[in-house]
């Protein structure tokens, strides 16, 4: 195919039956509600800026966002905050696994809020006085982001929050730093409870549009966060977003993605669309495999590679 498909009648349906001829990767067993997840699942979604829409079957199989939510929380905590979110996470990549238990040296800050432990501290400063006030004000904010009001899985939520011992211990060492300044305990419970808020391929690609498109909501219209806030998150999601794999990631796709445990990627390509493949088998960086092909061919098929195209 030429590098100018044009994104608006590509043909989702003949990639995911190219995607489902890979084989490889494994279903993340942390809890046991992903351990049950079909490994067939596979589910495309693409949204241009202008607002078109396009899907393959399956774009409306339900799944727990997982860390697919991270760049949305930082976007609501820099909003939230006024940008002073990032005096208190860093914006470097780690070289490391997603839930590494380690802080910046020197400041105590989480490396970057792509990691849990970003994620955990940004899910801190969303606004709201305690944990039901946040949890609210995400909720609606990831549903902005998505254009429709989203729902959580509560059994997810409390799954995680119950089972997800290195993010409790991530949380006691940023309090021992100093740089949480809410209860570990109900820290864990509002990043549990975003992770597991459930969205469709299609939610998560109008999701990825609205950041590459300045933060407005391609779809519904709606400036859900500034643009220079949308430029932040875009940026780190490049660089951070697929944890160790991210230098490999921009070299080769070249669209600041996040990964996801749930098998979800979730794409922004700056001025041009956003994009999100569902499929559950991960590679050992937690990269959905599937996810990765179909990553591959969006960006070679449609010209995205941010730093130019060849051939
Ligand atoms: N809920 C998962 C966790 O915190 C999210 C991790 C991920 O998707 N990489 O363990």
């Amino acid at each position: 195919m030429s590098a100018t498909a044009d994104p608006r009648t590509y043909d989702l349906d003949a990639l995911r039956g190219r995607a489902l001829r890979r084989t490889g990767g494994t279903v993340d067993d942390s809890i046991p509600e992903l351990a049950r997840a079909d490994a067939d699942l596979l589910g495309l979604a693409l949204v241009t800026i202008d607002g078109s829409v396009s899907s393959s079957a399956q774009a409306d199989v339900g799944f727990s966002l997982q860390s697919a939510v991270k760049p949305f929380l930082f976007a609501l905590a820099l909003q939230d905050t006024d940008g002073a979110a990032l005096d208190r996470v860093g914006i470097e990549p780690t070289g490391e696994a997603f839930d590494a238990i380690k802080l910046e040296s020197g400041t105590g800050r989480p490396p970057n809020p792509m990691v849990n432990a970003g994620a955990i501290l940004t899910a801190s400063l969303v606004e709201g006085d305690d944990v039901a006030a946040r949890e609210q004000r995400i909720l609606a904010g990831l549903s902005a982001f998505a254009g429709r009001d989203l729902e959580v899985d509560e059994a997810i939520a409390r799954n995680e929050h119950l089972l997800g011992d290195r993010n409790h211990a991530l949380a006691h060492l940023m309090r021992s730093e100093g740089t949480l300044r809410v209860g570990a305990d109900d820290a864990v419970a509002v990043y549990a409870h975003a992770c597991a808020v459930v969205v469709d391929a299609r939610d998560l690609a109008v999701m990825g549009a609205t950041l590459a498109h300045g933060g407005r909501n391609p779809v519904t219209g709606a400036q859900v966060i500034g643009a220079a806030v949308a430029r932040d998150v875009v940026s780190v999601m490049s660089t951070c977003g697929v944890y160790d794999g991210s230098g490999r990631w921009m070299r080769q796709v070249g669209v600041p993605a996040k990964s996801s445990v749930s098998g979800a990627i979730v794409l922004s390509a700056p001025g041009v669309l956003g994009a999100a493949v569902i499929s559950p088998p991960l590679d050992e960086r937690g990269t959905s495999v599937r996810g990765h092909f179909v990553s591959d061919a969006l960006s070679a098929d449609l010209g995205l590679h941010v730093f130019g195209r060849v051939g």
